[in-house]
């Protein structure tokens, strides 16, 4: 929705004031990161496909509740009974609407007081209440309704999300409300999909079966007992890292090519823990783009690029990974049973042999230990100052003082891709 924040604000008009969206999800970093999630839940990907729809400043609340619940108990022909809500604690509106449109009784209309339910872009920027719907797939399943003590299980789960946004904060702690209220919604394809398709897990939609499936062949392992989670791992892994290469990422020790390096290397530990010891990330790429390439025309055409960028990255990262993980071992083999692991070592493992933190965390999960990641920081933050000290020390230039510089050398320059056109007569 960042792209509209504007439109939503009424800084910026369309010529339209309904949308509707699909877009490529990634969430494994930052505010939401739902990388621990993957291969352990029914209902995480770290990449995923979200649908939406939008309203600026057209209809609002009650429309699209009721387009929501069209969509889901008409079009798809869902349960009604299998379907519950809830809202954000004081948004009687919201309530009222579910039981007048919807006809919901009351119990399966929950108020939830948490940020769960009020969506906001930041401190600042628009922002308002939600309304979240959730499918029961049924009782033999773990996990109990949203807002009780076990809902993080996975029977209850959510299919979309509806943001009523109808205030603005200006960032000194009040909020307005926005002249004209608007809507956003997100629905995730994989968890629709695996309702409609009559399975409880996304990991069994055909989708995943099919990249599962080449995972199980090209490592003679089943996705059975203990192996079954890296074979998910895998699976989501492979989509991840492959749009983002397709999307113009590589991989880097910082930023958003640090956060790719991550996904490729927890995957590469999970296929070693499936006993490969010659790169297999690269060999999945044709069946993700035998599934996906129509669809998404960028992995057709990225993938010689993908298929190499895998390749490179596992070759270079093998030896480091066997090497890392005995050291691991035999670190572990010290502690008590409950011990964490101590920061310094985590930190070597990341300094020396490349081990993200996420990585090491993920290891140590099969026997329910832990990171001191305080220790790690501090370890991390100890390095970095030797670092600085070293290079003040060296008498170079830093970077921004480079670029001012320069600038004060050559003038300043004037942007003029807006007006411009560029030899071929487009907009620069
Ligand atoms: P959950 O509470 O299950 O983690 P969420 O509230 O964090 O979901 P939203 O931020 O509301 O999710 O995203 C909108 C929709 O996108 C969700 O209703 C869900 O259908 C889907 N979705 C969210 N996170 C994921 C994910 N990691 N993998 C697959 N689908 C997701
Ligand atoms: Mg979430
Ligand atoms: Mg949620
Ligand atoms: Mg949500």
């Amino acid at each position: 929705m960042v792209p509209f924040k504007n439109v939503f604000t009424g800084a910026e008009t369309r010529d339209y004031s309904r949308a509707v969206s699909s877009q490529k999800c990634l969430r494994a970093g930052g505010k939401h990161n739902d990388l621990d999630n993957v291969g352990y839940t029914a209902r995480h990907h770290t990449f995923f496909e979200m649908l939406g729809n939008f309203s600026f400043g057209d209809y609002f609340k009650d429309q699209a509740i009721g387009f929501a619940w069209d969509l889901v108990t008409g079009t798809f022909g869902l349960d009604r009974d299998r379907l519950l809500v809830t809202v954000y604690h004081d948004d009687d509106e919201a309530f009222d609407l579910w039981r007048k449109i919807a006809g919901l009784p009351e119990e399966r209309i929950i108020r939830i007081a948490t940020s769960d339910n009020f969506w906001s872009m930041g401190d600042t920027g628009p922002c308002g209440p939600c309304s979240e719907i959730f499918f029961d797939h049924g009782t033999d399943i773990p996990g109990g309704p949203p807002g009780s003590p076990d809902e993080d299980g996975d029977r209850f789960i959510e299919i979309w999300n509806l943001v009523f946004m109808q205030f603005e904060q200006p960032g000194d702690g009040t909020r307005h409300a926005l002249p004209k209220p608007s809507i956003d919604t997100g629905m995730g394809l994989e968890r629709i999909a695996a309702v409609l398709q009559g399975v409880h897990d996304n990991y069994d939609i055909d989708l995943f079966k099919k990249l599962i499936a080449a995972s199980v062949d090209l490592t003679g392992v089943k996705a059975e007992g203990k192996e079954r989670a890296s074979h998910r791992v895998i699976a989501d892994h492979l989509r991840a890292m492959s749009f983002l290469i397709a999307d113009g990422v590589l991989p880097s020790n910082e930023g958003r090519g640090y956060v790719l390096r991550r996904i490729m290397r927890r995957a590469m530990r999970h296929a070693h823990m499936l006993g490969t010891r010659a790169p297999l990330m690269h060999r999945l790429v044709p069946a993700l783009v035998d599934e996906m390439g129509t669809a998404f025309g960028e992995l057709r055409r990225a993938q010689p690029l993908i298929t190499e960028t895998l390749k490179l990255e596992e070759e270079r990262f093998r030896s480091m990974l066997e090497r890392g993980l005995r050291l691991l071992d035999e670190e572990v083999g010290k502690l008590s049973p409950s011990q964490a692991l101590p920061g310094d070592v985590a930190f070597r493992l990341y300094d020396t042999f490349g081990f993200p933190l996420d990585l090491t965390q993920d290891a140590l999960r099969e026997d329910g230990r832990v990171v001191d990641s305080a220790g790690f920081e501090t370890a991390m933050a100890e390095q970095r100052a030797k670092a600085r000290a070293a290079w003040s020390g060296s008498g170079q230039k830093s970077t921004e003082k480079l670029w001012f510089d320069l600038r004060d050398e050559a003038g300043g320059t004037e942007f003029l891709g807006y007006s411009a056109l560029d030899a071929e007569g487009k907009t620069l």
